[in-house]
């Protein structure tokens, strides 16, 4: 027996060789298979690895381990397999699994039926839909077991979003294995009324189709554009426009619906403005009155729009002026445009009036001129829609003109008319004459000054001339006379008269500042006597005030100059000289300043006093010097010398007064001493020793060395003279003491002087460049021991010709070199 698959309520089995093959995995075998009668010998069963055959049997017990059943190829079937239990008359194909073979009782089969927990319908949400799913193991057809989430099985879901079939999977785990699938179905979700975003009420109208955007909401989601068809009407002229909502097959939603939006007239625009053409001002006469021309309206398209303009508000009356006034375009197309409004400008000019009715002039005298003519009456009206008549003003266009009475009633004169309203109207100019009467001669006062002396003095317009009997009449000063101009004029019948009485006054006199000395009697003063003068009238010439008394003027002296000049010891003179009279004084000039020589800041310094050896003379300072400063002063001319306590031995003094440009004195001091034996000076570069000394100061000295170093190229030849002069005295040299100048080893030349008695010992000792030594004293009578000892080998000594014997015998004393040479 061979089963393709189906749904196999039960299987019954009569003979005991059977084979039963299961070649689909999809056969369900509801309630079992069972055997009757001829059971005992074998079954076999060939069979998939995922079905879940039970096998009832017939009321026996089928023994452990007898071969109830064989499976087929590759299967084998065990005879544990049948969990028997006396009479239960239902095998249980599920207590044993073998690897490869026929897996019965965990297998998620036939015998396992699964459910969704309740039957209610799904919608989609956009999120994952997870219904609860309940999963059975069929234990017979009885009755059945629920399997437990979790651990026996768990469920995961596929395509469980979107609207359409979604796939809970049910897994096996523990002891279930396999897989169980169960479909169901996601329903769209349907939306009746959608929110339109971004969507308005109202279009304007363009001349094309209107097609609002928007997005379509499901609450805060957006419902993707591809779940739905959008499609207008009505959409294009002003009106209700139709949006239509379609649902699209499949997807997520089911949407259909219905929106409406207004298309509202548009506002066309105003490409140029038009222009209103110029009007004069009329009191009636409404901005109505006022033509518009021109102007461009372009509509949504770019077109031009026809339509009219008109004045916004046309009752207006419009004044004198460039205003600005709104007009308004009605377009001819009402049905897509709406009227638009612009601001134009109007020019009103002045309006022209008319004198209907001259006016009259006050007469007036001659003399006068318009201004005196009182204007009054005259009427004026208004030539516009209604003759209206225009309050305002008549006035002389120029009221400066004097008419002469030949004028009067006959020359016209322009009177102007300004309009109350000025603003509004134009002036307007007529002529009328005036009457002019003759003028009477007033009578004048005229105020001259007091150069006026007589009446014909004053000058009269040139019209007019002094009566002759007048013209001499004298006028005092500060006084007054009455005298008759004659009018000459071409115009004098203008006047009732021409004769004019006129009261002059002269000013008084006023006394001048300046004496005058031109009276007789009168004198000038001069430098030193008064004198005696009168004033005059500064603007009269009239004496005033006579002797005025004026004193005397006092010299003015020039600068001066130096007549004597002032010295260090007398003062000088300055000479003045008066510029006007001549007249000469004189003044002092102090004496030249000195300076003190005895003051710190005469900055005097004294150098070259010398102490002095007393000689039994005056001693005097001969190198004294004096300075101020840098300066050196001149003795003599700067400064005086005198001594004080010069001779005798002791102090003596020096005392320097200053002479001409110095003052004061400075004593100075020095000494005076006697020549004492053994006592050494140093006179320029060489030391003396006295080695005699007399009471008249003479005496003799021995040169005792030098302040040249023993090393110093400079001092290569010594030359010693017969006497030397120290302290103011002269000494005799007579002798070269001891060790004078031994180890100068620079020294070459050396002459002895006339007055030399004896050479000390050591004298010239390892002077070992003195090559020659002149001894020209013929008193030598002693040369010490090593006098010239070291000094060169071949020294040449040169001695008086007649000491030559004597001499060599006394040098060799000093014991020079044997080579050395005598002359
Ligand atoms: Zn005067
Ligand atoms: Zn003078």
């Amino acid at each position: 027996m061979i089963l393709n698959g189906g749904d196999i309520y039960r299987i019954i089995l009569a003979d005991k060789t059977i084979k039963l093959y299961f070649n689909n995995s999809d056969i369900k075998i509801n309630e079992g298979i069972y055997l009757y009668g001829a059971y005992g010998e074998e079954i076999i069963i060939n069979a998939e690895p995922h079905n879940v055959i039970p096998i009832v049997l017939d009321g026996i017990s089928v023994q452990q381990g007898a071969a109830y059943a064989v499976a087929g190829a590759g299967i084998a079937l065990k005879s544990d397999w049948f969990n028997v239990s006396s009479n239960d008359s239902i095998i249980d194909l599920s207590t044993s699994i073998e690897d490869n073979k026929l897996r019965i009782g965990a297998l998620l089969n036939d015998k396992v039926y699964v459910e969704l927990d309740e039957n209610k319908n799904i919608t989609y949400s956009g999120s994952e839909l997870k219904p609860s799913v309940n999963v059975y193991y069929n234990r017979n057809y009885m009755s059945s077991v629920q399997l437990k989430e979790g651990s026996d099985y768990n469920v995961t879901y596929s395509d469980n979003i979107n609207a359409g079939t979604a796939t809970a999977i049910v897994t096996g785990i523990g002891a279930y294995s396999g897989t169980k699938n169960v479909t169901f179905t996601i329903e769209p979700k349907k939306i009746s009324s959608p929110t339109f975003d971004g969507f308005k009420s109202e279009y304007t109208y363009t001349g094309q189709k209107v097609e609002p955007e928007f997005t379509l909401m499901d609450g805060d989601t957006v419902i993707p554009s591809n779940e739905y068809e959008v499609s207008y009407s009505d959409n294009t002229e002003v009106g209700t426009a139709t949006i239509t909502i379609t649902d699209a097959t499949d997807g997520n939603y089911d949407i259909n619906c219905k929106a409406e939006f207004d298309i509202v007239k548009a506002d066309p625009v105003i490409n140029e403005l038009p222009v209103a053409d110029p009007i004069s001002y009329d009191p009636h006469k409404t901005l109505n009155e006022a033509s518009i021309s021109g102007g461009a309206v372009i509509g949504v398209s770019g077109e031009n729009i026809t339509g009219t303009w008109s004045w916004a508000d046309d009752s207006v009356v419009p004044s004198v002026d460039v205003t600005d006034y709104d007009v308004i375009f009605t377009p001819d197309d009402q049905k897509h445009y709406n009227s638009v409004r612009g601001t134009i400008q109007l020019n009103v000019s002045k309006a022209d009036v008319e004198v209907v009715e001259l006016p009259a002039a006050s007469g007036i005298t001659y003399g006068d001129n318009l201004a005196k003519a009182v204007i009054s009456g005259g009427r004026v009206s208004f030539d516009g829609i209604d003759q209206v008549e225009i309050p305002g003003t008549f006035a002389w266009k120029d009221e400066s003109i004097k008419p002469f009475v030949s004028d009067s009633d006959k020359t016209l004169y322009t009177v102007v008319f300004t309009p109350a309203d000025s603003v509004n109207y134009n002036t307007a100019e007529i002529e009328i004459t005036v009457n002019v009467s003759k003028a009477a001669m007033p009578n004048l006062l005229l105020s001259v000054d007091n150069t006026h002396k007589t009446v014909g003095s004053i000058a009269l317009p040139g019209d007019w001339t002094w009566l002759d009997a007048d013209a001499k009449t004298a006028i005092k000063a500060g006084g007054s006379v009455m005298a008759t101009a004659v009018y000459v004029g071409d115009d004098k019948e203008n006047y009732d008269s021409t004769e004019l009485k006129i009261t002059i006054y002269r000013a008084a006199c006023s006394e001048g500042k300046t004496v005058k000395y031109t009276l007789k009697g009168e004198k000038a003063p001069t430098c030193t006597k008064s004198g005696t003068g009168h004033t005059e009238c500064s603007i009269c010439g009239d004496v005033m005030s006579t002797g005025v008394y004026v004193k005397e003027l006092g010299h003015k002296w020039n600068s001066g100059r130096v007549t004597r000049k002032p010295t260090y010891t007398a003062t000088g003179v300055k000479t003045f000289t008066c510029t006007v009279c001549k007249a000469a004084k004189t003044a002092s000039i102090a004496k030249l300043a000195t300076t003190d020589i005895s003051k710190k800041t005469s900055k005097i310094t004294v150098s070259g006093i010398e102490n002095k050896i007393y000689n039994g003379k005056v001693h005097t300072q001969k190198s004294l010097v004096v300075k101020a400063g840098a300066k050196t002063l001149r003795l003599n001319k700067d400064y005086t010398v005198t001594y004080s306590k010069n001779k005798a031995v002791g102090k003596a003094s020096v005392i320097i007064r200053g002479k001409n440009a110095y003052s004061g004195k400075i004593t100075k001091t020095f000494t005076i001493v006697k020549a004492a034996k053994g006592k050494t000076y140093t006179v320029g570069k060489f030391r003396y020793t006295i080695t005699g000394a007399k009471a008249d100061g003479t005496g003799t000295v021995a040169i005792a060395g030098t302040t040249y170093s023993r090393s110093d190229k400079k001092f290569a030849s010594l030359t010693i003279a017969d006497t030397v002069v120290i302290g103011d005295v002269r000494f005799k040299i007579t002798s070269v003491s001891a060790n004078a100048f031994s180890r100068y080893t620079a020294l070459k030349n050396v002459t002895i002087g006339n007055n030399v008695t004896s050479i000390g010992a050591n004298a010239f000792l390892s002077c070992k460049n003195l090559k020659k030594m002149t001894i020209k004293s013929a008193k030598l009578r002693s040369v010490g021991a090593k006098a010239f000892s070291g000094t060169y080998s071949k020294i040449t000594f040169a001695v008086p010709r007649n000491k030559a014997t004597a001499y060599k015998k006394l040098i060799k004393k000093g014991s020079p070199s044997a080579k050395a040479i005598y002359k």
